[in-house]
């Protein structure tokens, strides 16, 4: 799944239930869209474009977050996309094998 796909349904995750639920449970469940996500079939950007697409929504939801002087949009949009940068980065074993467990496997 795109990193732009993760970035925006968790950064709406946030955004839906703000005021009504509490914070900490919206960035829980934003971290956890990306699994969700991540189990239907999808097709995979190259990781070029995939990169310069999500650093360039980061960005702009770090400007957004500014201007609506929230940054839990920008933590909601980051958690979304951890996943995926663990897999490149490889920091956290236990997380990369969950991410590989979740990820749907083409036949
Ligand atoms: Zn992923």
């Amino acid at each position: 799944m795109s990193g732009l796909t993760h970035i925006v349904t968790a950064t709406a995750i946030y955004s839906a239930g703000k005021g009504k639920i509490k914070t900490p449970f919206l960035l829980l469940l934003a971290f956890l869209s990306h699994f969700a996500l991540d189990s239907v079939p999808h097709y995979e950007f190259s990781l070029f474009l995939n990169y310069a697409v999500s650093g360039f929504a980061l960005f702009l939801l770090a400007i957004w977050s500014i201007v609506r002087q929230d940054f839990f949009y920008l933590a909601a949009g980051v958690l979304g996309v951890i996943p995926d940068a663990n897999w490149i980065l490889g920091i956290s074993p236990l997380l990369m094998k969950i991410h590989s467990f979740m990820h749907f496997h083409k036949l």
